[in-house]
């Protein structure tokens, strides 16, 4: 709620307001947390997740705060869409992996752990043993 209300008040830089956040993806977003950065455009980033399930594993996120799926509003779902479609031609690119899961969940009961949506672009190879 603090951190909503500096951002309204918008006379902190984003980095002080992420730094004070108990959110990590928005502490990834402005830098104040280190990540391995895969692709960015003005509205969304891509990283390697800090324990991937495969190499490559990559999170797509807004680089605004919002919750899941329920809360997502339809264009910044449709800017992160466009991110994952970018990623996966690049994983295809320089990893040729023979398929590749795309994965968002929501909520603890379907596995959400960050809640701050993302989602997972996860690298297959036929007989890589994962249980997505
Ligand atoms: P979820 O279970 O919420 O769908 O996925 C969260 C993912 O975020 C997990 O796969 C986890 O490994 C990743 N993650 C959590 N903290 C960090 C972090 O500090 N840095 C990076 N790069 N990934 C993280």
């Amino acid at each position: 709620m603090k951190v909503a209300k500096a951002r309204q008040a918008s006379r902190w830089p984003d980095a002080i307001i992420a730094w004070v956040s108990d959110c990590t993806f928005c502490k990834i977003v402005a830098g104040v947390l280190p990540s391995y950065r895969v692709l960015e455009d003005e509205h969304t980033l891509a990283f390697l997740n800090i324990r991937p399930a495969a190499p490559g594993h990559t999170l797509v996120v807004p680089r605004v705060h919002v919750r899941d799926v329920w809360e997502i509003s339809k264009v910044s779902h449709g800017e992160v869409a466009d991110m994952v479609h970018r990623v996966a031609a690049l994983l295809k690119a320089t990893l040729a992996p023979e398929g590749v899961n795309v994965k968002h969940n929501t909520g603890q009961a379907a596995g959400q752990d960050v809640f701050h949506y993302h989602v997972h672009v996860v690298p297959r190879w036929r007989e890589d043993g994962l249980r997505l």
